[in-house]
């Protein structure tokens, strides 16, 4: 039986970082917790091969970056990416929760916006490296604009991004999607926009591998507050994991996004790893 992969560094619960604070601090009790799952397996993420990295980036960017605040954040991110990516494909576990997903403010020479370093960029090198030709679907749903993975994959029709965010725009054959969900939004109209925009484009591309950015910046009260409630995240992760059931034989990688709240970060990753951990048994 596959279990569901948790993906975490130590280092994320231990420090401050910059735009999200420290609302990993008390993640001990949740990881407690999630180890009690015996659908579950925890992976402690260890660090990516800088090789890798400089496929995407250039040299100078992982030079400057080594000075940011969250440079080990978004190195570990993107380390877990790698891996949870692999190990999915690899048919080792089922699906993935990484507690932060990889940086979508990260392009090939450019960061910003607490993020350092491409999460799905080294993650889908890596996959086609290993495995050949691996069409990937990912979901943005953070409230802000996943600039740098757009630029990453801008021109590569075998990566579908839809990325919700403040605008209306379609590219690259209709493969690269924006949606403008407004300031703001039911639970509800959220979830009917994804299921416009989102799940039959994922359909008709068939992907491999499904990877969501699940930002929760847009909570209520959060710096990107679309206005949703905390019952949107599990429902939204429930509503993915039966697509990725449907048609791409479950395979899915969910990542923590933005935002600062703490007591949502905690109560997001319980419901979702949860969520998850459903499919395998
Ligand atoms: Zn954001
Ligand atoms: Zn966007």
């Amino acid at each position: 039986m596959m279990k569901t992969g948790f993906f975490y560094h130590p280092v994320f619960l231990r420090r401050a970082w910059s735009i999200i604070g420290r609302k990993f601090a008390g993640f001990q009790k949740v990881i407690e917790e999630i180890s009690q799952i015996p659908e579950v397996q925890i992976f402690e993420i260890k660090e990516p091969p800088m090789e890798l990295l400089l496929e995407v980036h250039t040299r100078e960017l992982l030079e400057r970056v080594k000075g940011d605040p969250n440079y080990y954040l978004g190195l570990y991110a993107a380390g877990g990416c790698i891996e949870a990516g692999e190990k999915v494909l690899a048919g080792e576990i089922a699906n993935a929760f990484l507690l932060v997903a990889g940086c979508h403010h990260a392009g090939r020479d450019f960061a910003w916006g607490g993020c350092t370093i491409s999460g799905a960029g080294p993650m889908i090198l890596n996959l086609r490296r290993k495995f050949g030709k691996v069409r990937v679907a990912i979901l943005d749903t953070d409230s802000h604009h996943g600039d740098g993975t757009r630029a990453l994959f801008l021109g590569d029709r075998d990566v579908l991004h839809v990325c919700f965010c403040s605008m209306n725009r379609t590219e690259d054959g209709g493969t690269k999607v924006d949606v403008d969900v407004g300031w703001r939004s039911s639970d509800d109209e959220y979830l009917e926009k994804v299921r416009e925009h989102f799940i039959p484009k994922a359909e008709d591309f068939a992907p491999d591998l499904i990877y969501h950015i699940l930002g929760h910046d847009t909570a209520r009260g959060d710096y990107g507050d679309r206005g949703l409630s905390p019952e949107f995240y599990p429902r939204l992760v429930r509503e993915i994991r039966d697509l990725a059931r449907r048609i791409c034989s479950g395979r899915y990688i969910v990542g923590l996004g933005g935002g600062a709240r703490a007591d949502l970060a905690e109560y997001i990753t319980l419901r979702a790893v949860r969520i998850l951990a459903e499919i395998t048994s």
